[in-house]
Formats: structure tokens, sequence, C-alpha cells
């Protein structure tokens, strides 16, 4: 029918032109979350399989624009398109170094997690910021852990694995991110010498069908290769027990605890953190 086509058409280009319109001014907007001081972090615990501690947290970014939270999964895309990134990377790097200095005065010790998009790890003077920072704040580099995408591998693969072995040299540590999402294989991480690798949410949510064997092969190759196994987006008991069996050495998801502020977070899992 020809009528429905038409409306269809014009409801598609409708909503195509409304985000177009939307990313275009979330994209000048975001260039202004850091002076505007519109971000903030949230932590998520990241959960040890074997007696339920938190082991470590990610930092993970908001940013309130016109009163309404956007979404990373929507702004950081903009923000590595038009640059911004590199402030808002920044931003959350000497944010995160600074609540790890607040915490080590509090007597608490707790690793960070913080995400790196390839477009700040592709920046030559990306290590030198984070040991700049590092030494100014006073904190300990080993409390630090870099989650990188599999994107990364598609890059300049010298200068990646120089960058690399140079925080590693610093003491920090290196996730590899959504894993199993892209083109990267297991021999990858050999190459690159990571030191986490981080089961995407995607397999978690198939345990039961293929999703099971992905994570088996991980394992496997995780205590041939010496790399620890984090899984994501863990939201139910079952998934927990599946994942323990196959031996999975941590956790992380809603069925623990969603991102909060770090103050919250503190009142869930205090005790767990004392060193
Ligand atoms: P990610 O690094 O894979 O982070 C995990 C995402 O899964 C987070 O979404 C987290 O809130 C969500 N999540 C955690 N547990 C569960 C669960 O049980 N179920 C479900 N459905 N989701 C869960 P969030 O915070 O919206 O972040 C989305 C992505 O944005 C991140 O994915 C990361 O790629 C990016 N991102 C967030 N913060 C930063 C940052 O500071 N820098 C950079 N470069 N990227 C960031
Ligand atoms: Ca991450
Ligand atoms: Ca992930
Ligand atoms: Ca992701």
């Amino acid at each position: 029918n020809k009528h429905t086509q038409k409306a269809d058409y014009v409801l598609f280009s409708k909503d195509l032109a409304e985000k177009v319109q939307r990313d275009f001014s979330l994209s000048s907007a975001i260039r202004k979350a850091v002076a505007n001081k519109q971000l903030k972090l949230v932590y998520q615990p990241i959960i040890e399989t074997s007696n339920g501690e938190c082991h470590a947290v990610e930092a993970l970014l908001r940013w309130e624009h016109n009163g309404k939270a956007v979404p990373p999964d929507v702004f950081i895309p903009l923000a590595e398109k038009n640059g911004a990134i590199r402030e808002i990377g920044y931003w959350v790097l000497e944010n995160a170094i600074q609540q790890q200095h607040s915490m080590m005065q509090d007597g608490l010790n707790i690793k960070i997690c913080i995400n790196v998009s390839i477009v700040q790890f592709e920046d030559p003077e990306f290590v030198n910021s984070v040991k700049a920072l590092i030494d100014q704040y006073k904190v300990d580099a080993s409390l630090f852990h870099i989650e990188i995408t599999e994107s990364v591998f598609s890059s300049d693969k010298p200068k990646l694995l120089q960058a690399i072995k140079q925080l590693q040299t610093l003491g920090l540590f290196i996730s590899i991110d959504d894993f199993g999402t892209g083109y990267s294989s297991l021999s990858v991480i050999q190459d690159l010498g990571v030191n986490i690798v981080k089961v995407d949410r995607s397999f978690v949510n198939r345990l039961d069908s293929n999703g099971a064997a992905i994570v088996k092969a991980v394992m496997l190759m995780a205590n041939e290769l010496n790399y620890k196994v984090v899984a994501e987006g863990v939201e139910t008991p079952e998934q927990e027990a599946k994942l323990k069996a196959l031996g999975v050495h941590y956790l992380q998801g809603y069925l623990f605890s969603k991102p909060q502020p770090y103050t919250h977070l503190i009142k869930q899992f205090g005790p767990s953190f004392q060193s």
C-alpha cells in the first residue's frame, strides 16, 4: 500500500533528521562538558569469584546535559570524532587518580579500572600524562588498570605494544575490554602481554548456548598465558554459578551492584576494602 509506504518513509527520515540534529547539538555541547563541570564518575565493583569480595572498581563516566543524563555509548563516539575525548579522557584520568589519593588517605586499598579510548591511547603524550598524574598525586601505580577495547588491535601494533609495555613498566595493569566482540584472537593477548581479559556481556547473556564454549576457551588460554578473566554483565545467580563453575576469576554486573557514586559504594562494600 502506497500510503503506508510513504508514511514509513516520512517517519524514517524524520527520525534520521532528529538523530543528525541531536548528534550535532550533543557534539558541540560535549566540547564544553569539562569546562562546565558536567562530568562525574560512578564506580562499579568487580567481585572476586572465590570469596565475594570487591577486587576492584571500574570508573564509568556520566554526563548530564540540559538536566538529562546522556549515555556514554552515545557521547563517547561523538567526542572521539570531534577530538573532545582528549580533554575528557584527561579529566577521567585525573579524577580517578584523585579519588585513589583520597581513598589511600582514608586507609582504603581499592584498585581502579579506567576506560581509555583508542584515540587517547594513540596520543604519544598519553603515557607521560599518566606518569605525571601518578607522581603528582603520589599514588601507587599498581592500583590502576587501563581498560582498552579490542578495537585497539586494528591500530599500529608496534606503537601499541610500546605504550602497553611503558604503562606496565610504570606498574599499571592492562585489561582488554569487550573481549570477543571484535576481530582479535587470543594470540594477540599473548603478543601484547595483557594482564586481564574482560569477556563481553553478550557471551554472559547466552551461557546456555555458545557463550559457555567461548568462556571455556578463554579460561583454557588464561591458565596457559597467565592472564585473569572478568565476566561482564552478570545479572542472575544462575549466570554467577555457571561462571564460577567455569573458573572465571572475577565477576561484574548488576547482580552485585550497579555503578554508583563512590560514597554509596563505600557504604555497601566498605569492609572488603580495608587493607
Ligand atoms: P564498558 O566499558 O564495557 O562498561 C560496561 C557497561 O556495562 C557500563 O555501561 C555498565 O554500566 C554496564 N553494565 C554493568 N553491569 C551490567 C549488567 O549487569 N547488565 C547490563 N545490561 N549492563 C551492565 P555504561 O556506564 O553506560 O558505559 C558504556 C560504555 O561507555 C562503556 O562500556 C565504555 O565503553 C564507555 N565508557 C564509559 N566510561 C568511559 C570513560 O571514562 N572513558 C571511555 N573512553 N569510555 C567510557
Ligand atoms: Ca570497560
Ligand atoms: Ca566491557
Ligand atoms: Ca563497551
